[in-house]
């Protein structure tokens, strides 16, 4: 063991005790209390153990840098602690035989355009594994940080939507998360990655992991306060938002993984971790959708496109897609939406309203070319309430019997405070109104108070999804063909046009969702 920790540490005097060499003890521990000298046995057992712990420790490392390269050619030049990682450390460290930096898509400041730059090889700590990035959406909350909207720290690598391939994990970590994430498994990562530790996690509520916010959300590092990126050219740290997707390779706490069935495809299976997974929360967790419920989506992008299909997959009767775009719609359509409203031409309460009225009334005798509003209910009104005209009977149905009507659930995924209001106002008496749209920073939103109160609507936030419980539903999810993965990905792009990606998202140019594709 001392000549393994000499060589292995290369220093220079030897560690043992004179005192050792010239009285080496008989029995069959070395360090056994009574068979050391008695002046010195204190002070060398202390040191003793100290060496033997390095010793079992640098072999370790040595045992799972020849496990790594073994496995998948990887190989690390240096074995790091689990504590802070030292500069030179970072630019020693490399991929074997490969790479030692990557590059990265980095955010400066607001409404300056991304930039590619080289990182070293980021490294993960105890608990988090390194992916070989292979795909990143192009979602929303990007957008925000890079218009300025949501304050992030910066300069930063956006991307939070990823699949990827594991390609190393950090010292230390437990040997249950390797087994899951063995080297070379496929993998999709959540945005929300859990720290498994505070009060939130522990309850299960990993959607509002502590960590997550204090660390990754306020500081734009991981849970030990350090980000993993440094830029080659000069060391300099560069924040992460969430893992940093759209880089050739990201750190990712393990349990913001699940592993991706190989038949499910990287590109098209960025998006469960982001959009997909958002709506899974929203209506598995804040909306609870039922069968045969009516469910109405105000906002058709990556993740309305979603929560359309998870709605036809808990069952929900009635399937309402509102947006101002047709080719949108169109879209809907395909998706699982059994009515659309072009919100540009359309009020959208008043025809979700008359929508859900045709689903209790369908006795009315007049064509549909008739009555504007096709709620099917006026002739009998005005029949027996002596309402003059039939038209007029529609009029007075509408305004007083489809007050408390309205849809079961309504999610709002854009988050602006016309599309609130109408989200609150379209839900019935006692519906819930589900919003999961980030809006810009201060944006408020407004409802009115008695009907609140008195008609019991349930206003809803929800962001994310719960990663250990729910990331790895919906991957089965998708193996089983829930989600038409292929009509939600509207675009694919190369690393290098990430910017322009962005770009046409911020212009509404994209219809479902634009996926980076890496490596
Ligand atoms: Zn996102
Ligand atoms: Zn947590």
């Amino acid at each position: 063991i001392y000549s393994d920790v000499h060589s292995e540490l290369g220093w220079s005097k030897p560690v043992r005790s004179s005192s050792i060499l010239e009285s080496p003890p008989r029995c069959a521990s070395p360090f056994s209390r009574a068979r050391l000298p008695r002046p010195f046995h204190r002070g060398l057992r202390k040191r003793a153990i100290a060496v033997l712990s390095m010793a079992s420790f640098s072999s370790a490392c040595r045992f799972l840098a020849r496990r790594l390269s073994g496995a998948s050619g990887v190989r690390r030049s240096l074995c790091s602690g689990a504590a802070g990682v030292p500069r030179e450390d970072v630019a020693g460290y490399h991929i074997g035989g490969g790479p030692s930096f990557m590059r990265g898509m980095v955010f400066w400041e607001p409404n300056k355009p991304l930039t590619i730059e080289e990182f070293h090889m980021p490294r993960p700590k105890a608990g988090e594994v390194l992916i070989r990035t292979k795909a990143c959406g192009v979602c929303h909350s990007d957008l925000h940080v890079i218009k300025g909207e949501l304050p992030f720290s910066s300069p930063c690598v956006v991307g939070h939507e990823i699949t990827g391939e594991v390609v190393e994990h950090g010292p230390h970590t437990d040997r249950e998360i390797i087994n899951r994430f063995p080297i070379g498994t496929h993998v999709v990562g959540a945005f929300i990655m859990p720290c498994g530790n505070c009060s939130f996690c522990v309850k299960g509520q990993e959607d509002l992991c502590e960590a997550f916010f204090a660390y990754n959300r306020a500081k734009g590092t991981l849970y030990d306060g350090e980000t993993r990126l440094f830029l080659r050219s000069n060391g300099k740290p560069v924040y992460m938002y969430s893992m940093g997707g759209l880089a050739e390779y990201c750190v990712v706490p393990a349990n913001g993984l699940a592993t991706l069935p190989s038949s499910l495809p990287y590109t098209e299976s960025a998006i469960l971790g982001c959009a997909v997974f958002t709506a899974y929360g929203a209506m598995r967790h804040a909306a609870d959708v039922r069968a045969g419920d009516a469910v109405a989506v105000i906002g058709i992008g990556g993740v309305g496109s979603s929560c359309l299909q998870i709605a036809r997959a808990f069952g929900a009767s009635e399937i309402i897609a509102v947006d101002v775009q047709d080719e949108k719609l169109n879209n809907a359509k395909m998706l699982g939406a059994t009515h659309t409203i072009n919100a540009k031409k359309e009020d959208v309460i008043e025809k979700i309203k008359a929508l859900i009225l045709t689903l209790f009334y369908s006795f009315c005798v007049f064509p549909d070319n008739v009555c504007d509003l096709k709620t099917r209910v006026c002739f009998k009104i005005h029949q027996e309430m002596g309402i003059s005209s039939a038209y007029n009977a529609c009029i007075f149905v509408f305004q007083e019997i489809t007050g408390g009507m309205g849809v079961d659930v309504a999610i709002e995924a854009l988050g602006k405070p016309l599309t609130f209001a109408q989200c609150t106002k379209s839900v019935r008496d006692g519906g819930k109104a589900v919003m999961i749209g980030l809006a810009a920073a201060g944006s408020v939103g407004e409802i009115d108070i008695n009907r609140l109160v008195r008609r019991q609507v349930k206003i809803i936030g929800s962001y994310g999804a719960r990663a250990r419980q729910d990331l790895p539903e919906v991957v089965k999810l998708a193996e089983r063909g829930v989600f038409n993965l292929q009509n939600t990905v509207s675009r694919k792009c190369k690393f290098e046009e990430a910017g322009s990606a962005y770009d046409d998202l911020d212009r509404g140019q994209i219809v479902g969702r634009a996926v980076v594709e890496i490596m």
